[in-house]
């Protein structure tokens, strides 16, 4: 299998360890086993405000951002820009990102949970790594916020290709809820964006 870590390269070349509050590999002392690998969302209060979308796949994590996140509407297509592998140790980081650091800005853990591949056939043919590459990921997710069936797809072959995180219309579908403004806080700490820019800026 190809050696994950030696995807974090880009994470690693976009940050100044001295500086910034994210983790490095290794920090955290975090382990996970790919029996139950795990997804989290992260609220990200940067130039402009998103969610940056996480799911384990292949020791490291897979990761978008989602600048308007609706999550339970499954007539909503939400865009996902693809961004670079994070470290699993990231799934613990809420903090507050120093302004001119890569990502500058307050980040809370608005979401976390496991996920479970939909496509139970293909889980043995096919590596996570090669789901992504084919742009056909489709999941099941339970978290604190979140239930149900999920799809990112990629739209275009090209670089500049689109990706769109889609809730699929399943039992679990209710445009009626918002999660984002009934339940805006930490599922870490319990915070909200003013706290932890707040405690984090102490
Ligand atoms: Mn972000």
């Amino acid at each position: 299998m190809l050696n994950s870590r030696e995807n974090l390269k880009k994470y690693r070349e976009k940050r100044d360890f001295n500086r910034t509050t994210e983790p490095g590999e290794g920090k955290g002392g975090l382990r996970w086993t790919t029996r139950c690998p795990i997804f989290f969302i992260q609220k990200h209060d940067a130039s402009n405000l998103h969610h940056d979308f996480r799911i384990e796949i292949d020791g490291v994590l897979k990761s978008w951002a989602v600048p308007k996140g609706t999550f339970t509407d499954s007539s909503k297509k939400c865009l996902a820009m693809p961004t670079e592998d994070h470290p699993l140790e990231h799934a613990n980081f809420e903090g507050t990102i120093p302004e001119g650091e890569y990502g500058g800005g307050a980040v809370r853990i608005w979401d976390h949970g496991r996920y479970r591949n939909l496509k139970k056939d293909e889980a043995v043919s096919k590596s996570g790594s090669q789901k992504i590459e084919d742009a056909h990921v489709t999941i099941w997710l339970e978290s604190h916020k979140l239930k149900g069936s999920y799809a990112l797809i990629r739209t275009g072959t090209t670089d500049k290709a689109r990706w769109l995180l889609i809730k699929m219309n399943d039992e679990e579908a209710d445009p009626r809820r918002d999660p984002n403004a009934a339940e805006p806080n930490s599922v870490k700490t319990g915070c909200t964006p003013e706290e932890i820019r707040e405690y984090y800026q102490k």
